[in-house]
């Protein structure tokens, strides 16, 4: 599409927007009285107006039912983590059998790794994107460490080349093919948290089993952000949180992928607990720890009904606008932000965008590296009635959402952004 830099322009792509009404379904942040400019859906997605319905049906079960509400209540709690399956398996392309909803990102990075990274003499190698999101490097060292290995030795970290700001998807593989006799497994962000790089996983992952070793996805930033295929990619595990994209609530239930393959595949060791257990056979208490087949086995504990039942009102949501439609949004509205924004410093004197300029390469986030007074750019959006964010040392990264950002929105940012920056 040609973009012009009008504000009828982008009004009139609002104006034939098919996910327009969707906005409304939205509360929308204030600053001052005024509706903000919120592009940090990437870090908190907003709250859907129908998350207080969902999560005050659990207060009144359990108010009404107490322990009876795990059989009792509208949604028995018993059953809760199958809820989200089949939504979650449309997000991630994937079985509902390979899907669950459980436990915070973290830990299911920790419970995976347990499971699918076994180092072996010759083989004990991590590789992963330099600057990782902390917490993933956190458990990366740490799972390392648990095996009495040295980090140093035993994780590689893929740097862009000099002057690059993202990785090339063939020095990925070649750098996998370099350690090939070593590398226990690949792990990567679906999509880079910080420079918004959208990795290839199909090629990663077929790179990775070529080398012999498990390929894993931290999909924080990709789920309900980009289309994904990771049953046909043949990815091995996947973990996400739901408070980012998937706009479930701050510190909402989390959730993690195994693909079928390994359903029953006595191999791989676990960290187990009840709720992992068969079925069937939970309540009897027994000695002897039996997985239920598939992701459901990697389960610990009792499902978290309030952050759940915030989860199934906005997977509603997503079911609702369809993945693919709000992906035709997205590289409108991102495509526009980027138009714009090359517009007013073509030369890049102020700021570059380290984001891969190809569609098919990011998601709906742009990072601009800020050349000259970041910070105080930074602070002069905010004050104008921006809600951005600032990752040190230089970045300042926007995140039109399709579900709830216009085009006027990503206008008006533009204007506001080019003030700020003289
Ligand atoms: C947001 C994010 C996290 C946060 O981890 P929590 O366990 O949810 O606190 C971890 N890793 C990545 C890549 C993230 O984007």
């Amino acid at each position: 599409m040609k973009f012009e830099n009008s504000l009828s322009f982008a009004r009139g792509l609002d104006k034939r927007d098919p996910l327009r009404k969707f906005r409304s379904e939205f509360h929308l942040p204030k600053i001052k009285g005024k509706t903000a400019l919120y592009f940090t859906g990437n870090s908190l997605g907003l709250e859907p107006k129908s998350t207080r319905k969902f999560v005050n049906q659990e207060l009144d079960d359990w108010a009404n039912f107490a322990v009876e509400g795990h059989f009792h209540s509208r949604r028995p709690w018993l059953y809760y983590h199958k809820l989200s399956k089949k939504a979650l398996a449309g997000l991630v392309g994937a079985k509902p059998s390979e899907v669950v909803a459980m436990n915070q990102l973290t830990l299911n990075l920790h419970l995976m790794l347990t499971s699918f990274y076994q180092p072996s003499q010759q083989r004990f190698k991590i590789i992963a994107e330099a600057g990782a999101f902390s917490s993933d490097q956190y458990v990366f060292e740490s799972q390392i460490k648990l095996h009495q290995l040295n980090p140093e030795a035993a994780l590689i970290e893929l740097r862009p080349r000099e002057g690059e700001y993202t990785l090339r998807t063939e020095d990925i593989l070649s750098a996998i093919q370099e350690h090939a006799e070593q590398v226990a497994l690949v792990i990567f962000g679906g999509l880079q948290y910080y420079s918004g790089q959208l990795f290839d996983i199909k090629k990663i992952t077929a790179a990775a089993h070529q080398a012999g070793a498990f390929a894993g996805f931290d999909l924080a930033h990709a789920i309900g952000n980009v289309p994904l295929t990771l049953h046909r990619d043949e990815v091995d595990f996947a973990v996400w949180c739901s408070y980012k994209y998937l706009n479930s609530g701050p510190g909402s239930v989390a959730g993690a992928f195994v693909h079928e393959r390994h359903a029953t595949n006595s191999n791989l060791p676990r960290l187990a607990g009840w709720w992992g257990h068969l079925e069937k056979d939970r309540f009897k208490m027994k000695k002897g720890f039996v997985p239920m087949p598939g992701v459901d086995g990697w389960q610990l504990s009792n499902f978290p009904i309030l952050s759940g039942a915030a989860h199934l009102a906005s997977l509603r949501l997503f079911e609702k606008a369809g993945m693919g439609s709000l992906r035709k949004k997205s590289m409108l509205l991102t495509g526009y932000l980027d138009f714009l924004l090359c517009a007013m410093d073509p030369d890049q004197h102020h700021f570059t965008i380290i984001t891969p300029q190809n569609p098919n390469e990011r998601g709906c986030q742009l990072s601009l590296l800020m050349k000259k007074n970041g910070r105080k750019v930074f602070d002069k959006i905010t004050k104008s009635g921006v809600i951005a964010d600032w990752r040190e040392p230089d970045v300042i990264r926007v995140a039109p959402v399709p579900l709830y950002n216009t085009f006027e929105e990503v206008f008006r940012f533009a204007e506001i952004f080019e003030k700020a920056l003289v």
